[in-house]
């Protein structure tokens, strides 16, 4: 498979730090509010990665975080007259529901900075101890200078940041050089805040990556996915630190999406053209919008407006009558031997399904993936009828369920898992990986309740309808 890697700024082949397995991690959202259209793009395009690796055989580690402190949520919090905590908490449902709406599967796991401030700390006081941070009055700078590799994925020149950012440096802060960055930041009143060898305080945005990346996925791993808008400083920042702290290489490939434009404007609070999903979700099947994300590569930049909305609409309901067309003729459809035609169907349906892969091969190239996708179904469209025999029909019914499954569309009906059975599968998978027994059994009992089978194979769990 290849990947582009931002930091090599070309097309690499993947190749996994330990065979069969890939860890990734994505930056997550800071859940200060519902998240808006403009981040369900990252959210789609690496749960759709995390899937086709799954696809592919991989065992996947998808580890995706909560910012749940930092100056917007305390901000927030204040206006609200609630604790960071409250306002956190109200949000992350918020965002299980929205993502859920929008076919992205829960990460492995869901590390909250709030709950990690051991690990963040211990790295800072790594950085502190071989001289990449320096404490100034109860805050804690990183040293960019002291880390010679600054800028090398954003390719930008230390001498050149500094100078832009010499304008800005504020010489109340104490700071050495303009280009240094917040490790930690000393309380302020009010603030909520947590002991460190430096007072009390709150990790930076960047740290808290760093720490829970590596908690849970090692000091090198696989992918590290994002947004376009934070290659830098954001991920820049975390090289340095985490490289900082290790002296190892810390990530492999970087892999980062292009923006999302409205009516072709920049997303914005003060054009009024900002989103949030839960204002979509008004007035449009959140499915459209992730059949619209994955219609173009995820690198290009992507226009939204109600047009592009509406288009994929159409598109995803052919998918849908022809499946359920397909299912319909299956029902009477005599067992018998394929005829030529049918032959034909059965080698263009293999054609289609290697087009996909090859496509999802090619740095995920969703956009042409769903061309071979409709062209499977045109084809069947063509073909099939009442008097087609069942293995064709079956092998045309089971190829679109397991092409669209990969791309997190056609979830809606019972044909495949329904998505609150697909949850209870991804929870158990990861109750069992923390060994949570009691839990585990719950979710295979409520499964089963819910009429379907499930085994524990050694590939991980098998389910399916009871019939
Ligand atoms: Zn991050």
């Amino acid at each position: 498979m290849l990947i582009y890697n931002s930091q090599s700024r070309k097309k690499e082949t993947f190749v996994p730090l330990k065979e069969g397995h890939v860890g990734i991690y994505a930056c997550g959202p800071t859940v200060y509010n519902y998240f808006h259209i403009g981040n369900a793009r990252p959210f789609i395009t690496f749960d759709v990665l995390r899937r086709y690796f799954e696809h592919k055989g991989y065992d996947v580690t998808f580890v995706q975080n909560f910012t749940d402190i930092d100056d917007k949520m305390i901000s927030r919090a204040n206006e609200e007259g609630i604790t960071v905590k409250e306002l956190a908490d109200r949000f992350i449902d918020a965002y299980f529901t929205d993502a859920k709406a929008l076919g992205i599967r829960p990460a492995t796991v869901h590390p909250k900075a709030t709950e990690h401030m051991p690990q963040i700390i211990s790295l800072i006081q790594k950085l502190m101890d071989n001289g990449r941070a320096y404490a100034v009055n109860g805050d804690v700078y990183y040293r960019v200078k002291a880390f010679s590799d600054y800028g090398k994925l954003s390719g930008q020149n230390l001498d050149d940041l500094e100078m832009g950012a010499s304008e800005r440096l504020n010489v109340e802060t104490g700071k050495e050089a303009p280009a240094d960055f917040a490790l930690w930041k000393a309380q302020k009143p009010g603030e909520p805040a947590w002991e460190s060898p430096w007072g009390m305080g709150r990790p930076g945005w960047h740290i808290e990556c760093s720490a829970m990346s590596m908690t849970y996925l090692g000091d090198t791993f696989d992918i590290h996915c994002g947004g376009k808008d934070l290659l830098f400083p954001h991920h820049e920042n975390e090289i340095a630190q985490s490289e900082g702290a290790t002296n190892k290489p810390y990530v492999n490939n970087w892999m980062h999406n292009g923006f999302l434009n409205v009516d072709n404007e920049k997303m914005s609070k003060s054009l009024n053209n900002f989103f949030t999903v839960r204002d979509i979700a008004k007035e449009f099947d959140l499915e459209a919008v992730r059949m619209f994300m994955l219609s173009a590569h995820y690198r290009s930049p992507i226009n939204f407006s109600r047009d592009q909305i509406s288009q994929a609409h159409a598109s995803l309901t052919r998918l849908y009558t022809a499946r359920d067309q397909m299912a319909f003729l299956l029902i009477n459809a005599p067992n018998r031997p394929l005829n030529s035609d049918e032959e034909a169907l059965a080698n263009h349906i293999d054609a289609c399904a290697k087009r996909f892969d090859d496509a999802m091969d090619d740095d995920l190239n969703t956009a042409d993936a769903l061309g071979a996708l409709f062209e499977l179904v045109k084809e069947a469209n063509v073909t099939l009828n009442g008097e087609s025999a069942a293995s064709i029909i079956a092998n045309a019914v089971y190829t679109l369920k397991d092409l669209t499954n990969v791309l997190g569309l056609m979830q809606k009906q019972a044909d495949g898992l329904p998505s609150d059975i697909q949850a209870m599968v991804d929870e158990r998978a990861l109750a069992r990986k923390e060994k949570n027994w009691k839990r585990s059994d719950e979710l295979r009992d409520a499964i089963k309740a819910a009429g379907y089978i499930l085994e524990d194979t050694p590939q991980g769990q098998k389910v399916r309808q009871a019939l």
